[in-house]
């Protein structure tokens, strides 16, 4: 039997298969499909290849794909229901933060790993910290690839050194979970560092490989307000005029907090944007999906961080600085994780209120919380987000809404693209920079940090 006629039998029964997803929804290639393929006719998306590779010629039209792609659909009921059910453990739920135990604000207590953080080196630290410990044997996180150093790519690492090495936010998008194919056959216990929407990934794909569930031991996720694709890596290197064969390394959060995007080069030089101007470039290199994502706060994983702009926390001196963590402890094990950190003096961290957290994101949660639906209601093929009560949008706010998304359709348009290739770096330092003025939140703390 082909594939045509499978797909027609398949069909009558209701099944659906990867065309189904690549037609109508919003592929963030998160590799879930990737995992749970039994024939392996999904390949992943890599950086700069931001596409699955479907093999048609071999699909059975089993459904999986369907079932596990959090690019179609997020049902938050059910996974609230799975993870955090109601009366136990005393979860708190929030519409935006989702469930938690405790929430904390801290930094690692290594001071080397704190700076080499993105935020307060807290993940990294925590990772050490079960390594140690003995409760898990490596750590599924970001770093480059060997023999490629400006590639991000998705490794297990063992060992103390590496798992440091690989600290710090990567913004690219790539299939991160299909390494969960391999962790499947691995030997021991792993925690994973994953981006909200890979979280969600992840449990649709628990029920079908339940060894999964054994296997990985902690669920870290980072906030995440969105990501880029590898082209806009790729934009930075060519404004400065750099030959990939000089790159010996690429950090996208280097030197003083809150860091920016270096380049090392062989000769000894180096070349670095801010962290303030790069970001902007995400209403350009923004992949699809972002638009229609609601998960900010990395809802289900074990434990969620992010960055921390509370301004009493920094000085106007930029050199004085040094990051903090933003802390959500959502599960029993997250939480005795940060509070054995702790006690064992680890992290240095305090316990804060919801809305303490929620301070250092007012635009991000306008944006990301209530935003979405008014671009869901803008685009047919926008992923369903189930389960989730929309938020009073007040009126006066969805111009705000409205243009923002006209600018992410026009900034990631090809002519768009093209214009902004005709400009120096420090020209669009300055665009980026009056943008920034016209569509600054008067509240936003990060802009205030950063003044
Ligand atoms: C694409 C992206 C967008 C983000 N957006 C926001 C935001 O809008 N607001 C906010 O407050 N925080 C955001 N974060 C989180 C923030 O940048 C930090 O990762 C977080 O605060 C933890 O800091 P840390 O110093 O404790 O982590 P570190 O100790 O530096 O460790 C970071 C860990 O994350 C892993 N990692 C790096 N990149 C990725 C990736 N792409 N996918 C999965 N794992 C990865 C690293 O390998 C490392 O293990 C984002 C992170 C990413 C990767
Ligand atoms: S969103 Fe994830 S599961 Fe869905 S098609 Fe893309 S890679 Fe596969
Ligand atoms: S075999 Fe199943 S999981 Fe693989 S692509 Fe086809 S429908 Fe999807
Ligand atoms: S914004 Fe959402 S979809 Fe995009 S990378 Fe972040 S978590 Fe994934």
């Amino acid at each position: 039997m082909n594939y045509k006629e499978r797909y027609s039998l398949n069909k009558k029964r209701g099944f659906k298969d990867f065309s189904d997803i690549k037609a109508k929804y919003s592929c963030h290639y998160c590799g879930a499909c990737v995992v749970v393929c039994p024939t392996q006719c999904l390949l992943p998306a890599t950086p700069g290849h931001e596409k699955i590779i479907w093999h048609k010629e071999r699909c059975l039209c089993c459904n999986l794909c369907f079932k596990v792609c959090p690019g179609r659909e997020v049902d938050y009921h059910q996974l609230n229901k799975r993870m955090f059910p109601p009366g136990k453990n005393g979860y708190q739920h929030d519409s935006e933060m989702g469930s938690f135990l405790t929430n904390y604000i801290g930094y690692s207590k290594w001071e080397d790993i704190r700076r080499r953080g993105s935020s307060g080196g807290v993940i990294t630290t925590l990772l050490l910290y079960l390594l140690e410990k003995g409760e898990i044997d490596g750590a599924i996180v970001v770093g480059f690839k060997k023999e490629v150093p400006w590639l991000p790519e998705t490794k297990l690492y063992k060992s103390r050194q590496e798992i440091i090495a690989a600290s710090q936010s990567k913004y690219a998008i790539f299939s991160h979970l299909a390494i969960l194919r391999q962790i499947q056959r691995e030997q021991g216990r792993f925690a994973l560092v994953a981006l909200p929407c890979q979280i969600n990934g992840l449990k649709k794909m628990e029920p079908y490989r339940p060894r999964l569930k054994e296997k990985i031991a902690y669920i870290f996720g980072v906030f995440c307000g969105y990501n880029m694709v590898y082209e806009a890596t790729e934009f930075v290197r060519k404004k400065f005029g750099i030959q990939k064969e000089d790159i010996k390394e690429l950090r996208y959060r280097n030197g003083l907090w809150p860091g920016g995007m270096t380049f090392y080069l062989k000769d000894g030089g180096k070349k670095s944007i801010d962290d303030f101007h790069y970001h902007y470039l995400n209403a350009v290199f923004l992949p699809h999906r972002c638009r229609y994502c609601g998960d900010f706060f990395a809802q289900y994983a074990d434990l969620s961080f992010g960055d921390c702009w509370l301004p009493e926390l920094y000085t106007d001196k930029p050199e004085e600085n040094t990051g903090w963590s933003s802390i959500i402890a959502r599960t029993p094990k997250g939480d005795s994780l940060i509070l054995r950190a702790i006690e064992g003096k680890w992290i240095v961290a305090r316990e804060v209120s919801k809305e303490k957290v929620k301070e250092s994101f007012p635009s991000m949660l306008k944006y990301k919380k209530r935003g979405v639906f008014v671009r869901m209601t803008l685009h047919p093929y926008s992923p369903r987000l189930v389960g989730i009560r929309k938020p009073k949008i007040p009126l006066a706010e969805y111009p705000y809404h409205v243009l923002y998304y006209m600018v992410l359709l026009i900034g990631g348009s090809k002519i768009f693209k093209w214009v902004i290739s005709l400009f120096s770096l420090s020209r669009l330092r300055w665009a980026i920079t009056l943008f920034k003025g016209i569509m600054k939140h008067p509240r936003d703390a990060r802009n205030k940090v950063l003044k």
